[in-house]
Formats: C-alpha cells, structure tokens, sequence
C-alpha cells in the first residue's frame, strides 16, 4: 500500500477497543473512506475536539478498492470552533448536515463539487449571524440532495410537465408524490391509480422550498424559513430519500425536533 496524502471532513468515528478506532472520512478525491486507527494515533481528548468540524490534511494507505485504509498522520489546516453567538445552534446543524451526509455517500465515490459546498456551509456555519442558520442549513441540504442525484422536481408535473404553479389555484394544496419524486396536478393524480404516497404541499411553504432548491448557500442563509417547516423539509426529503435512495436512514441525532428546539433556545425564537 502507498502512502496517500489528502484532505478530508471526519464525518463519524467509532473506537473498537483502548487501542482501536475508525473513520469515516468525506475527501474530494476519493469520496467517502474508512481509515483504521492505531494506538497513539487515536483522536479523542483535546485533540478530538480540535479535530471534529475542521478541514484536516491525512496521510494515509489505502487499499486497492480506495474506499478504505491505515491512518499514518492527521493535521488540521482550518478548524471551525463556532464560538460565536449561538453555538448550540451551530453545533446542531453541523452535526445534523455532516450525519446527513454520511448516510448519503456512497464509499469511494469522488464528490469533489459536494465537498466544496460542505467546506462551504461548515465555514458559514461559523461565521454567519445566527439568524440565518436555519435559511443555511435548509440550502446546503437541497443543495446536497440534487449533487448527489436525489433531486426532487418542485416545479414540473412528473404527469404532464406543465408548471404546476400554473396549473393549481392560488391558495390549493399542492401535491408532491414520494413515488414520482416530484410534483403532480390533480388531473395527472386521477390518472395515477395505485400511487397513494402523496405530500400535500401549502403554496407559500412549496414557493419557498423552490426558492431554496434554486439558491447558492448566501442567498438561502436571506431566506427566512421556520423550524417548523425546516423539520417539515427535512421529513419530506427523508421519506424520498427512504423511498428512492434506501440508504436514508432517520437521523439519529435528529431527534431533529429535539435538537432543533434546543438550537431554538440558543438563538431566542
Ligand atoms: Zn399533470
């Protein structure tokens, strides 16, 4: 095996014994891999958490199939503390998007637009106001969603193509259906007997989300968007994902809820 010198995001990491322990690790250049720790090496104290949201420079060998390897050496090259105003929140998202992420990737596939976009939201994350956090997090996650293939259609009929906003009086419910991946108007629906899976959609919560999927991460952290309908997102993205990717397990930390109303706390409303 050759040495391997990359960079990467942890995403997980789960000690085997006092002297064992493995990574997942997100790289850009060979997706998602699993690094073996040994003895020394192990990051847990002061230097796990110094380790745990940052850009970090690995030297590594990695077997022939690049999904998995020995750790030789970590340093960080840009670490994200977020200390300022409403750190719980912050927290909170990182985790929720990195365990997001984790589930999605598949080991050794080259994500390097997805990596870039992560790098992205950990920094933002860091530095934005807290306000915008929610806005953020909904954009990197719809973000994610579409480079990773599992992009819902929000605007076209999966029947017909037309726009469903034209095609629907101004204040219906709109209809997403989990089996066609996307948006479809009552008269297709009639047509699609058997299909039952079916998310009704309020117009201004189905504008916004169309807005968010259509947003660079600035733009989405300007979008206001509850925690209510940030956890309704989030629901609806998991039951696709569920549905068409198989992977989507339900986020463990996520108790979203959970977490979000404690993220709620930190940032007073
Ligand atoms: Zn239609």
């Amino acid at each position: 095996m050759a040495l391997h010198k990359t960079e990467g995001i942890i995403l997980s990491s789960a000690d085997w014994s006092e002297s064992s322990q493995t990574l997942n690790v997100f790289t850009p250049d060979c997706g998602k891999i699993s690094l073996t720790v040994k003895g020394s090496k192990k990051i847990n104290g002061k230097r796990g958490r110094a380790l745990k949201f940052s850009r970090l420079e690995f030297s590594c060998y990695i077997r022939g199939e690049k999904a998995s390897g020995y750790l030789s050496d970590v340093d960080p090259v840009e670490v994200f503390m977020f200390e300022k105003d409403g750190q719980l929140g912050r927290l909170t998202f990182a985790s929720a998007a990195l365990e997001t992420l984790n589930n999605l990737l598949e080991a050794g596939e080259p994500q390097a637009v997805c990596y870039q976009i992560t790098l992205s939201f950990l920094r933002m994350t860091d530095s934005i106001e807290k306000k915008r956090l929610p806005g953020l997090f909904a954009g990197y996650i719809l973000r994610l969603v579409s480079l990773l293939g599992f992009r819902p259609n929000l605007v076209g009929c999966a029947g017909c193509g037309k726009d469903i906003r034209t095609v629907v009086a101004e204040d219906e419910t709109l209809l997403l259906s989990i089996e066609r991946g996307g948006m479809v108007c009552g008269s297709c629906r009639k047509k699609m007997p058997g299909e039952n899976s079916l998310i009704g959609l309020k117009p201004d919560f189905h504008a916004r989300l169309v807005r968010l999927m259509e947003a660079s991460l600035v733009e989405a952290s300007k979008i206001p968007i509850s925690l209510s309908d940030l956890n309704l997102m989030v629901d609806i993205l998991t039951t696709l994902l569920k549905f068409h990717a198989g992977t989507m397990k339900k986020l463990k930390s996520f108790d979203f809820l959970d977490k979000l109303s404690k993220a709620v706390k930190t940032y007073g409303g």
